[in-house]
């Protein structure tokens, strides 16, 4: 059995009169993302890259929005039951990484509590469940503060 590797990435509008969940972590703003379900960016990034590297798709065709079921979730769920998957198939998370790309709020002071978050989702330590943040630098959509973005990469190992 092999390494596998998978991406995903995610964007979502920034609108008013809607919490802002990152990484899991509830960031104080008067803006938050649109969604279906909490509209973590980052934690739907993350499932996507897991399911990349299983070869099982992407989060649309698991977690349709058209689903009511899936309704203000917590996309922690959809992390924890993909990596319900990623165990079956016999695989563990070697690492992870995320980027969020956001103009504003300033992430900065959150990330050591959103790795601490995936690292826990994923089981493994800290240092294999990397958070980063950068901005747009008023350029684009990103830029110009309508919306946050993330990406994530994971790599899978044989767990035995
Ligand atoms: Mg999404």
């Amino acid at each position: 059995m092999a390494f596998r590797i998978g991406h995903g990435f995610d964007i979502h509008a920034l609108v008013p009169g809607r919490p802002l969940v990152l990484g899991g972590v509830e960031i104080p703003s008067e803006r938050g993302l649109a969604g279906h379900s909490d509209a973590d960016a980052a934690l739907h990034a993350l499932t996507d890259a897991l399911l990349g590297a299983i070869g099982a798709g992407d989060i649309g065709r698991h977690y349709p929005d058209s689903d009511r079921r899936h309704e203000g979730r917590s996309s922690a769920d959809f992390v924890r039951e993909t990596m319900e998957s990623v165990r079956a198939r016999g695989y563990r998370v070697a690492n992870a990484d995320i980027t969020i790309l956001a103009e504003e709020p300033r992430l900065a002071p959150y990330l050591d509590r959103m790795r601490a978050n995936v690292a826990a989702l994923l089981g493994v330590s800290a240092d294999a469940a990397n958070v980063k943040a950068t901005r747009g630098e008023g350029l684009g959509a990103i830029g110009r503060s309508e919306g946050i973005a993330a990406q994530a990469v994971v790599l899978l190992e044989p767990a035995s």
